[in-house]
């Protein structure tokens, strides 16, 4: 495990984090983003140190490292914040558990509980990525939708962003 390894990974996990959520926006970027980044506070924890040598040693990634926490994070800012904001955050999330996953680092408990920490490899992670940034695009056309239409004025996009300059 290399330092050059252990000091870009935040930027490769900020970086497709803020690409797969891009049709969405800034503000969806940025909470992808924080999420991409924040779940690896869990590394952290596991190893009972910030110590980067300890950080890294770990046989296997935390068990937070799994889609359920993906979807709990997402459906929480969901309920916070608006579909985007929720989307934003399980996209960020899944996109950092997809990049673990893809390395032949320690094995990645994507879908623990339901199935024993393992590595997908580099295609599956590409695969993976692809669809979340298709569901992005797929979510900002139903927002625009939603918005220019008359009845749902103010019921998600609009509303949440005027919501927000009003904050
Ligand atoms: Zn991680």
């Amino acid at each position: 495990m290399s330092a050059l390894r252990v000091y870009s990974d935040p930027f490769q996990h900020a970086a497709i984090a803020a690409a797969v959520v891009a049709p969405l926006g800034r503000d969806a970027m940025g909470t992808a983003v924080a999420a991409a980044l924040v779940i690896d506070v869990d590394h952290a924890v596991a190893a009972r140190s910030v110590r980067i040598r300890a950080t890294t040693g770990l046989d296997r990634r935390p068990r937070t490292h799994s889609a359920v926490t993906a979807l709990a994070a997402g459906a929480a800012v969901w309920l916070a914040a608006g579909r985007v904001q929720g989307w934003a955050a399980f996209a960020g999330l899944v996109s950092h558990l997809l990049h673990d996953a893809g390395d032949r680092a320690a094995p990645t408990p994507v879908l623990w509980p339901f199935a024993p920490a393992r590595q997908l490899g580099r295609r599956r992670q590409v695969a993976g990525t692809a669809l979340l940034a298709l569901g992005s695009l797929a979510l900002s056309r139903a927002v625009a939708g939603a918005s220019s239409a008359p009845s749902a004025a103010g019921a998600d996009g609009a509303g949440a962003s005027a919501r927000r300059r009003t904050a």
